[in-house]
């Protein structure tokens, strides 16, 4: 079983590589981030029980577009501060990890304690940023295309701003590159690039193991 965990802050870019090396590799994948979305956002249309909804993960809708808005994620950060929440959410990962689904031969996770926390003995694990301007930037263009204001990229950046500091100042698991970790810096380059530097590090990894 090969586990690659990646990690790094909101819109750097690790959603879209895991996404391709899971593709590559013929491996599993799990959006953690997806997670405490549809946990924050049940608790936000139901009864405002996090905790509740992170004990139902398995039944929660992953793919409601909703969870995709940046609102979202900035609920998702408030709540993934909450260590009975947090609690809930371990073995979910964890499971996945040791057992992706489809039986496949492997799993890529990515999200904030991947690499520290949910799989420290990950094969592979990677840090993945890129600074705040850009990764808002990227955020606005998904979130609004051509049709966005500057008033709406300047809502983006204050919010990206604030859940950067959220994740990492939290007392629970903050985002923080594993001792372990690769760190690549997506400011100056494209997910093609990214991708690249990412299949050598794996394959390096994997020759030597
Ligand atoms: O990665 P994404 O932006 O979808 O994550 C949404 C929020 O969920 C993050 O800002 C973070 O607070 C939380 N999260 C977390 N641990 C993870 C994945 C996401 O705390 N492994």
């Amino acid at each position: 079983m090969t586990v690659i965990a990646i990690d790094g802050p909101a819109a750097s870019g690790k959603g879209t590589l895991a996404r391709r090396l899971a593709q590559h590799f013929d491996y599993a994948y799990l959006d953690t981030g997806s997670l405490y979305r549809a946990v924050a956002l049940e608790a936000h249309r139901t009864d405002g029980d996090a905790i509740k909804a992170a004990r139902n993960v398995g039944k929660l809708n992953l793919t409601d577009p909703e969870i995709k808005s940046e609102s979202t994620g900035g609920m998702a950060s408030k709540i993934s501060a909450v260590a009975e929440v947090r609690a809930a959410l371990l073995d979910f990962q964890r499971d996945f990890a040791a057992h992706p689904p489809g039986n496949k031969a492997g799993a890529v996770l990515d999200g904030r304690d991947i690499g520290t926390v949910i799989c420290p003995d990950a094969d592979v694990k990677i840090f993945i940023s890129a600074d705040v301007e850009t990764r808002a930037k990227r955020r606005f263009l998904e979130e609004f295309g051509a049709e966005g204001s500057d008033a709406d990229y300047q809502a983006i950046l204050a919010e990206l701003i604030q859940r950067d500091e959220r994740d990492m100042t939290r007392r629970n698991s903050p985002l923080k590159a594993a001792t372990n970790a690769h760190l690549l810096d997506t400011t100056n380059s494209d997910i093609e690039a990214v991708f690249e530097q990412a299949l050598k590090l794996i394959s390096d990894k994997m020759t030597t193991t």
